[in-house]
């Protein structure tokens, strides 16, 4: 899939603050908001703030430093709405096939309810 990163998408325009956000927690490399069209009772979207399209993009050229962020901040908004104990989905989509709609890498996190089986 092409990496070339494009400066308009949403979230870029989110992470500039030219877009208003519902954050739920903010680091120095990460930020976590709720999505716009929930799926769930509890659907979180995290990005990080580097401009990286896709998790194959991220996890081959990301420093280590924004890798670890990005990973304790799934894990804090996990903490965060309690998803623990009941369970919840994380899904990172890419590229055409995968049907990413924003180009700019994301972990969809929801719960908050029964999600049901996806794959069979
Ligand atoms: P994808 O299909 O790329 O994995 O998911 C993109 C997600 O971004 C969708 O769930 C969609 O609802 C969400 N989304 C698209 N535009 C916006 C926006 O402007 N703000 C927020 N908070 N979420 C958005």
């Amino acid at each position: 899939m092409a990496y070339t990163y494009d400066d308009q998408n949403i979230f870029a325009k989110i992470l500039r603050g030219e877009i208003p956000n519902d954050t739920v927690l903010e680091t120095d490399h990460s930020l976590a908001f709720n999505d716009i069209r929930p799926q769930a009772p509890i659907h979180v979207l995290v990005i990080p703030k580097g401009k990286y399209v896709s998790y194959d993009d991220f996890a081959r050229n990301a420093p280590d430093a924004e890798i670890l962020d990005f990973t304790r901040t799934v894990g804090k908004v996990c903490e965060m709405k309690g998803v623990e104990a009941d369970g919840f989905r994380a899904i990172m989509n890419a590229g055409a096939h995968g049907v990413q709609e924003v180009p700019h890498l994301h972990i969809h996190i929801l719960g908050g309810r029964p999600l049901g089986r996806m794959l069979d």
